[in-house]
């Protein structure tokens, strides 16, 4: 009884919210855009009193934040099952880090033409309790919400620069960092204090950052990109082309690199994929603006071969190596010097037409 009528009413209620508060405002000659996520609770269905009505829409308000934002959901049972186990994720991932249960893997990226390795990506990694290993597409977004990113974060670089003083001048590590940990004003510090601690180069760090540190233009955000500049860190734009990609702010941040996201790498040696021009017109865009290009997620012979041929300065991905302990890096590097020997499948597997089932 409750679909119908009702949530037709509520539906254009949540829609107009989100379309109206979404519209840009111009504040000085500024552009400035407000989003909006929208969780709903209908009495008396969902609740029937105010707390309960207000925490339901609050758990709806959750769901539409993770969907991408921008959207709106309305309140169904299971949320609560979802709510509780985030909020065990949270309180574990609390005591993660004194119980030493998070550790950081590295994963090589290649100079597409001397096939050396320049750097790697550290990744983190969580193991429960001796148990299963929690995906950190899985805790990062819980710990960002928690503002626990902050001081995973902070061990995340410090660790980072440990590794670059064990592996040497010759070498570069990566480190992703998250829209909370970019927005938290002691990050300069943190980073300039860890690299001191370390007794390494600020350029051997490389910040990775995706286009949600942009959804905030504000002047305090530009500010960071200066201040974080000056310390002489590198920056690299991460998985570019997923989000909402005007390119103005290529302009305004200073970046080293530009990391080409798996989505256009993958399968882009297929003929009658539109990957293959996407690429080489990022690759075009990033030598005009004297940046360096990885292409991500590289897997195949196929592909390694036209990432080589579009021009891109280098390459990370399975074909080259897993992500790996730091013991590992430094076996890898001790052995061959760096040189590594590209392995892998010659092609994507062709799709399939059908599948039979028995
Ligand atoms: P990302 O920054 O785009 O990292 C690349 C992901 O692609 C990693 O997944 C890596 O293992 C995977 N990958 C690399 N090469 C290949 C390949 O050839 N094929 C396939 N299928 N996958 C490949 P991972 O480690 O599961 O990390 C997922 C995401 O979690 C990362 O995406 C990043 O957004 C986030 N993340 C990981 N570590 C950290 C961290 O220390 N801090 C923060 N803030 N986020 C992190
Ligand atoms: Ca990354
Ligand atoms: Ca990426």
């Amino acid at each position: 009884a409750r679909t119908g009528l009702l949530l037709c009413g509520d539906l254009e209620i949540a829609k107009k919210i989100i379309s109206i508060l979404s519209q840009p405002y111009s504040v000085e000659g500024s552009r400035c855009i407000i989003g909006a996520s929208v969780g709903v609770a209908i009495a008396p269905f969902d609740g029937q009193t105010s707390d309960d009505l207000v925490r339901n829409a609050d758990l709806a308000l959750y769901a539409a934040k993770d969907a991408g934002r921008g959207v709106y959901r309305f309140y169904a049972d299971a949320m609560h099952n979802q709510a509780s186990e985030r909020k065990a994720i949270e309180d574990a991932l609390r005591d993660a880090l004194a119980k030493e249960e998070l550790k950081l893997l590295y994963q090589p990226i290649v100079d597409v033409g001397s096939e050396h390795v320049s750097g790697f990506e550290a990744l983190i990694r969580w193991q429960r309790d001796e148990g299963d290993v929690v995906s950190p597409s899985k805790f990062i977004p819980i710990a960002e919400e928690s503002n626990l990113i902050v001081p995973i974060g902070e061990w995340i670089i410090r660790s980072a620069c440990d590794a670059i003083a064990k592996l040497g001048a010759g070498y570069r590590v990566a480190v992703n960092v998250s829209p909370r940990q970019f927005a938290n004003e002691k990050l300069p510090v943190t980073i300039l204090n860890a690299v001191a601690a370390a007794g390494i180069r600020p350029d051997q760090l490389e910040l990775e950052m995706t286009e949600g540190v942009f959804l905030d233009e504000s002047p305090a955000n530009l500010e960071m990109f200066q201040k974080l500049k000056r310390t002489g860190v590198r920056l690299a734009l991460d998985d570019f082309g997923t989000g909402y990609s005007a390119l103005g702010y290529l302009k305004k941040a200073p970046f080293d690199k530009i990391k080409i996201d798996q989505s256009f790498v993958l399968g882009a040696a297929d003929r009658n994929s539109m990957n293959a021009a996407i690429i080489s017109s990022i690759v075009g865009l990033a030598d005009a603006l004297g940046m360096e290009t990885t292409a991500e997620g590289v897997e195949t012979h196929d592909d390694l071969a036209l990432i080589r041929g579009l021009g891109c300065s280098h390459v990370q991905g399975y074909i080259y190596g897993k992500p790996m302990d730091l013991d590992e890096v430094e076996a890898l590097l001790a052995e061959q010097g760096g040189l590594v020997i590209a392995r892998g499948f010659k092609s994507a597997r062709e799709p399939r037409v059908r599948t039979f089932r028995t």
